[in-house]
């Protein structure tokens, strides 16, 4: 069942004297949401620009599908997706537009209108993105790393910055994606958001990995350290009464 489908073996990165990624280890499986945390300099954008193909590393190796970063890197592409910042689109297109010229970069043909009905933006087909709101943007920008049908797809930080409504979207989103069989690697500075949604988790620090393994099992092995919270903590949130009151419902605008 845990097929590997991203394979990185001592992986090293150094910018000048710096060693930002320092001997990375680690197998992520076919079909699983892997995250990878960690505080911001981690190393964790460089170690997945370098999986991506879009930055080079200094040493080790990594295999993507089968295929190997040093002599097969435009076969990893063919087969990956890769969210970009949504400031790269073309501003005069509309989302049916960029969906189709992503796909003619791949060679390939799309609809459109399906990519955008599984990201909830079919009513959106004719706006552009500067007409969509953050949630909406993410969720466009998640529809783009679908055109070439990728067996992977990475995702970094993919709800930052975003309200409640629209991360718990973008998490609904995820899963769909996921159920299609795709394997997805996100990164995420949210616990709540690792913790719901993240069949295993790496974390990083100071370019190193420094845990790896489900979030149950991580939280069973500070709790076997004789690890207690300092209070109770309430059975709701701030983030609860916000939902709550706010509603369940989709990010209106
Ligand atoms: P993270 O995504 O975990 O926040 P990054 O991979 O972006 O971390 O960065 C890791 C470290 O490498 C940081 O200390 C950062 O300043 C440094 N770094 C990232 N990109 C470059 C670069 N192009 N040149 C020099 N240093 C860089
Ligand atoms: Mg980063």
């Amino acid at each position: 069942m845990a097929e590997p489908i991203i394979t990185v073996n001592n992986l090293q990165k150094r910018y000048g004297n710096f060693e930002a990624v320092r001997g990375l280890s680690f197998t992520i499986h076919q079909g699983e949401i892997f995250g990878l945390l960690g505080p911001n300099g981690a190393g964790k954008s460089t170690t997945l620009e370098i999986i991506e193909t879009l930055r080079d590393k200094t040493s080790g190796t990594v295999q993507v599908c089968g295929y190997d970063l040093d002599s097969q890197a435009e076969l990893i592409k063919q087969v990956i997706g890769v969210q970009l910042q949504s400031s790269g689109y073309y501003p005069g297109l509309t989302l049916t537009q960029l969906l189709s010229l992503f796909a003619g970069l791949y060679n390939t043909v799309v609809d459109p209108l399906q990519i955008l009905s599984l990201v909830n933006l079919a009513d959106k087909a004719s706006a552009k993105v500067k007409e969509l709101s953050g949630g909406q943007r993410q969720r466009f920008s998640i529809a783009t790393t679908l055109v070439n049908r990728p067996k992977v797809i990475f995702l970094d930080e993919p709800t930052t910055g975003l309200d409640p409504q629209a991360r718990r979207s973008l998490w609904e989103l995820i899963r769909t994606i996921r159920a299609s069989g795709t394997t997805v690697v996100l990164t995420t500075h949210y616990m709540d958001e690792a913790e719901y949604l993240c069949d295993r988790i790496a974390i990083m620090d100071q370019g190193k990995l420094i845990a790896l393994d489900t979030p149950d099992a991580l939280i069973d092995q500070l709790l076997e350290k004789g690890f207690e919270r300092k209070k109770d903590v309430k059975a709701a949130t701030l983030e609860d009464v916000f939902i709550a009151l706010t509603g369940h419902t989709l990010e209106p605008i």
